[in-house]
């Protein structure tokens, strides 16, 4: 939509195809519909880093803030620096796209699954599901990812690209719950917990956030878990044993909470402190009472107050997979950006063949970073397709 609607802007003749009845189905689902469309903060860009760094040199977070402020849109940014619209509505950003859209002049057709591209001598051919064709000069091929179940697109959506020589690096789940083997916190499923998690090989740590972890029956959950799921994905895929570690230091010493991914630190500098928090409420009949969560309690090992401060700040939970592609926010890998020109979008490998958001070999993390590149790489797609 950004494409189509920036092409239209820059002079171009335009039509935006659609498989499914209506624009936009995934973007009303972002952010619990809330649409967290950007990020003011730090790139946090995995897969091509490099060239989401560069796409973002040509059109930085201010920029794309900039075209939606231009198109209409108020934004409210919240202290994390992460940019909503002003409503806190998804579907505040759906409309405003869709009568910009109209206002442009691009004809939408919807109901159109497009099952194959050819390149003629002049221009491109796109054929829809039907055999219907349609001739245009350049052609934008923003088909998303896997993700989001029902919400999610097709493999053989990459293929319109890959059956011309465009390579797709291996697609995986991220953003996705993992599944793990609670041990001792079975059966606290629903208990929501601040926490730090680790991911860990061996003794070796990869990968480190902090937010609101969610128990459930097949392991953990909550952003910062999910946040995990790329780097436990390579982990398992590499036949090497992965772990998380939960720390939660943030129940004790709520200074500490910092809801993002954070460095890779070892766990945990807060043991010695909290072996003396313990012993001191040992004074209580109840001694564990306020101090942490009552369901764990019960399985808080007495023993001694070090084993219970190993316990609230590095229990060690083996992880046995990551959740499948539709419970994960984000597809990483796709369309190979070696073969990708980062300030256009353009193809290396043909001239008027261009591509933007999702499909791409680019996978952000969570907090506005993956809308955010869907609308620069649209931005300057739209714009090289038009000039
Ligand atoms: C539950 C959920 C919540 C999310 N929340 C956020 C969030 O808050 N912030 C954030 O930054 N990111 C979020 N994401 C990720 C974000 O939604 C996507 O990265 C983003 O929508 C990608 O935009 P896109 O235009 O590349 O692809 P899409 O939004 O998937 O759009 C691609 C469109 O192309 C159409 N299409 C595909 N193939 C064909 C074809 N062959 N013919 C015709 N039409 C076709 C599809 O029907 C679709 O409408 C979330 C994802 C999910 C699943």
């Amino acid at each position: 939509m950004a494409a189509a609607l920036t092409a239209a802007e820059s002079g171009a003749r335009v039509t935006l195809l659609e498989r499914r009845p209506t624009l936009g189905k995934k973007l009303l689902a972002t952010g619990n519909g809330r649409c967290n469309l950007a990020n003011r903060g730090d790139p946090a860009y995995f897969g091509d880093p490099v060239f989401a760094d560069r796409v973002l040199s040509v059109c930085p977070t201010a920029a794309v803030l900039r075209r939606l402020g231009r198109w209409g849109l108020r934004l409210y940014t919240d202290p994390e620096g992460r940019v909503y619209p002003a409503t806190l509505q998804a579907s505040t950003v759906l409309s405003l796209l869709a009568a910009r859209l109209r206002e442009a002049g691009v004809s939408i057709r919807t109901g159109t699954d497009i099952t194959r591209i050819d390149q003629g001598p002049h221009d491109w051919t796109v054929t829809d599901a039907q055999g219907a064709c349609l001739r245009a000069e350049r052609l934008i091929l923003a088909t998303g990812g896997l993700a989001g179940g029902a919400l999610g697109n097709r493999r053989s959506d990459y293929a319109l690209s890959e059956r011309l020589g465009h390579r797709v690096t291996p697609l995986f789940a991220g953003l996705a719950p993992l599944e793990v083997t609670l041990g001792p916190l079975k059966r606290l499923s629903g208990l929501r917990l601040p926490a730090r998690v680790s991911l860990y090989t061996g003794s070796q740590l990869r990968a480190c956030a902090a937010g609101e972890v969610l128990l459930t029956d097949y392991g953990l959950s909550g952003i910062c878990v999910m946040q995990l799921a790329r780097d436990a994905n390579a982990l398992l895929a590499a036949g090497k044993p992965a772990q998380v570690a939960l720390d939660l230091s943030p129940v004790f010493f709520p200074e500490t909470r910092a809801w993002r991914r954070l460095p890779p630190v070892p766990a945990d500098s807060y043991a010695r402190t909290l072996t003396l928090l313990v012993d001191r409420a040992r004074r209580f009949s109840q001694p564990l009472t306020g101090l942490v969560p009552d369901a764990l309690i019960p399985h808080c090992p007495a023993e001694s107050p070090e084993r219970l401060a190993r316990f609230l700040t590095e229990l060690r939970l083996p992880v046995t997979g990551v959740r499948p592609m539709a419970q994960a926010q984000i597809t990483c890998g796709g369309i190979d950006t070696a073969q990708v020109a980062p300030d256009t979008l353009s193809s290396t490998l043909f001239p008027g063949l261009l591509f933007a958001g999702e499909t791409l070999n680019v996978d952000g993390d969570c907090g506005g970073y993956n809308l955010q590149f869907a609308f620069a790489t649209g931005l300057i797609a739209g714009h090289a397709a038009a000039s």
